[in-house]
């Protein structure tokens, strides 16, 4: 499981071509706009369900576009982000 400073991630933000990323969630393999919460998340804030994981998703790993969903992120025993060391991704 890496672990991302927050420099290293906004800086893989901005360099990662979106049209590269293969979002969906590594525990179940689904795809954003095949998981319920980030459907409605999405449909409230008016954006697509990629662009709110990009957003505010924060297990997102923006080298790769992978991420964790709720559901997976509790069965994988919700891995700690510490703001001072920095954030853990999806790998
Ligand atoms: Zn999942």
């Amino acid at each position: 499981m890496p672990i991302l400073s927050h420099q290293e991630k906004t800086r893989l933000e901005k360099i990662t071509p979106l049209y590269s990323l293969d979002f969906k969630c590594t525990g179940c393999n689904k795809k954003p706009n095949e998981i319920d919460e980030y459907i409605e998340a999405a449909e409230d804030l008016g954006m697509t369900e990629n662009e709110y994981v990009l957003q505010e998703e924060g297990t997102y790993n923006p080298s790769n576009g992978h991420f964790l969903c709720t559901n997976c992120y509790i069965n994988a025993g919700m891995p700690a982000a510490d703001v001072n060391q920095g954030t853990w991704v999806a790998d």
